[in-house]
């Protein structure tokens, strides 16, 4: 992972998070259907498996609320509708950098941008 920095949506990057956790949890109640025998590690590991799936179910519902705060734009490079989340975000589609702070634009994309700490240290280094 080291060197090459791929830049996902932030919406996309929370969304295959949780199908990750969908798939973990379906592994681990197949684990506790493995271990039937051992009624106490099926049961553990069932709950387990259901507890991903709910966290996972929590995450969608999570994401449709930030869907609705998120900006509507149209992304300069590919034209096409995608949705920002913060200062900073890459489009969903070609995973563009993409930036609302005009004090931003043309620079290196960073997601550190969207914290209020290390933008404030940015613009003093600037005014420097
Ligand atoms: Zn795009």
């Amino acid at each position: 992972m080291a060197g090459k920095l791929a830049y996902t949506s932030k919406i996309n990057k929370i969304r295959s998070f949780a199908l990750i956790l969908i798939f973990v949890g379906f592994a681990v109640m197949y684990g506790g259907i493995l271990a039937k025998k051992i009624e106490w590690l099926m049961l553990a590991l069932f709950l387990l498996g259901l507890m991903f799936i709910l966290l996972s179910c929590v995450i969608y519902l999570w994401i449709g609320m930030l869907s609705t705060r998120a900006v509507p734009i149209v992304c300069p490079s590919c034209e096409k509708r995608t949705k920002m989340l913060g200062r900073v975000d890459a489009c969903m589609h070609c995973k563009q950098p993409l930036t609302l702070d005009k004090d931003l634009e043309g620079k290196i994309f960073d997601e550190r941008y969207n914290n209020r700490k290390f933008r404030r240290q940015a613009k003093a280094d600037n005014e420097e």
